[in-house]
């Protein structure tokens, strides 16, 4: 038995209208002799009325008085929703399908509501259900933890249940249908020329959506990449196409993956850059005491750098209030930078090559964008900027490293699986 997985967002599941693309997807796949795990997102975005934003507003969240065990309950009615509408679309057409919750369909998670994290997958449900049907529909972004509670996973969520999912009944591939062409060299609606990219290695993809890429959720291309499963991002409205995710390999020794120098660009935005320094020479304890300060308050802090003279890192803007306000508690005078976009170059070609840093900063400096801070790893450049520069600085690095132009290296590569 051949197993696909395909996990269908919002968008395309929205209307009557965009699941009949949906469904030519699954009579496709079902017409080449497979077995069918189809993971669902809920119905359209706010205001639609069963998007899970318009079911916060429900209980009017973030208001508090709602317990989070009562806000999963309550978030994972719009997966349940649209597993229910599409199966039963599907039986409409003749093409035996049954809906099934996450915890129905196997997925056990610990007991973070709201964040939870998926333990286990129990496969057993689906391969019996599987016996009858041909399709299975499961409601993403869900299961349930070590006592039958209700949990989700977090936004983005059904991509890591389709991988999860994908894993566990050893898919031939996972396909994730989306609004785009697949994963672009940068966000579409912010560079106008983003080009979908061909065939690129999971650690790749895996990089460029921590930094804001939010095409696919992180988490799905590890787990993706920890079970050899290839992943597929594609359009729901075209027949082909799309971004392979897997181990590539030449064919040819000498060309691999790496020539490719940059792969992408993200971006976050809604960071605030914070600096607190001093004029003595007691630096080391100003940077124990900030960081202590903010992890007691449970803040993330990012892109942390530190210099005799003291500190700089970023918080998320909705974290800056608490941040700034921890730190005058402790005699602190920080300076503040809201409004801030992280943006990420990333490439595993730039390992090793020289002069990279020098084009970015180059091509930020010639179109006027002020650099507040950078740093680097092997195999990505990221530099923070002033928010209001996000359309210029991303198409300038989209620009300096001509990533609307097809790479000819691709069309070599084998596989592997
Ligand atoms: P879904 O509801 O199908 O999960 P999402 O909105 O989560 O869809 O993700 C698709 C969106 O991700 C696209 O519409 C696009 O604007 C955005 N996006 C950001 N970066 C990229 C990228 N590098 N490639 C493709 N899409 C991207
Ligand atoms: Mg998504």
């Amino acid at each position: 038995m051949q197993i696909l997985v395909q996990k269908f967002g919002g968008t395309s599941v929205q209307s009557k209208q965009t699941r009949q693309h949906v469904i030519k997807h699954i009579e496709n796949a079902l017409n080449n002799k497979y077995k069918l795990v189809v993971v669902v997102s809920a119905m359209g975005r706010n205001p639609a009325a069963y998007a899970t934003d318009s079911l916060l507003n429900l209980v009017d969240y973030p208001e508090q008085s709602i317990s989070d065990r009562e806000l999963d309950m309550l978030m994972a009615c719009g997966e349940i929703i649209s597993s229910v509408v599409l199966s039963n679309e599907l039986k409409k057409k003749s093409i035996k399908s049954v809906a099934l919750t996450g915890a129905q369909a196997g997925i056990l998670t610990n007991a973070d509501y709201n964040q939870a994290k998926i333990k286990e997958v129990n496969p057993t449900r689906i391969y019996n259900e599987l016996k009858t049907n041909d399709v299975i529909v499961v409601a993403g972004f869900q299961g349930k933890n070590e006592i039958g509670e209700l949990t989700t996973i977090g936004r983005g969520g059904s991509d890591t249940t389709a991988a999860a999912l994908g894993v566990a009944v050893k898919a031939e591939r996972i396909e994730i249908f989306t609004d785009v062409n697949g994963i672009m060299t940068a966000d579409p609606r912010v560079v106008k020329n983003a080009r979908a990219l061909d065939v690129v290695t999971y650690q790749e993809i895996c990089n460029l959506a921590y930094q804001g890429a939010k095409v696919i959720h992180p988490r799905a291309v590890e787990i993706a990449m920890r079970g050899k499963i290839p992943v597929l991002v594609r359009s729901t409205y075209k027949e082909g196409g799309g971004t392979l995710v897997t181990n590539v390999q030449s064919n040819k020794s000498a060309v691999d993956v790496s020539e490719r120098l940059v792969t992408g660009i993200a971006h976050l935005a809604n960071i605030t850059q914070i600096k607190v320094q001093t004029k003595e020479k007691e630096a080391y304890r100003l940077q124990s005491e900030v960081f202590k300060a903010m992890a007691d308050a449970g803040i993330s802090i990012d892109f942390i750098n530190i210099s005799p003279t003291g500190v700089v890192y970023t918080v998320p803007d909705i974290q800056g209030k608490k941040a700034i306000a921890r730190l005058e508690d402790k005699g602190f005078h920080p300076t503040v930078i809201k409004n801030c976009t992280k943006v990420s170059v990333v490439g595993a070609g730039m390992n090793g090559v020289p002069g990279v840093a020098s084009r970015i900063v180059q091509a930020l400096t010639n179109e006027g964008v002020q650099i507040l801070q950078s740093a680097d790893s092997h195999t990505t450049i990221w530099v923070l900027i002033p928010s209001k520069d996000v359309y210029k600085a991303v198409n300038a690095l989209h620009d300096e490293f001509d990533l609307a132009k097809e790479s000819t290296i691709l069309h070599d590569f084998i596989i592997e699986r």
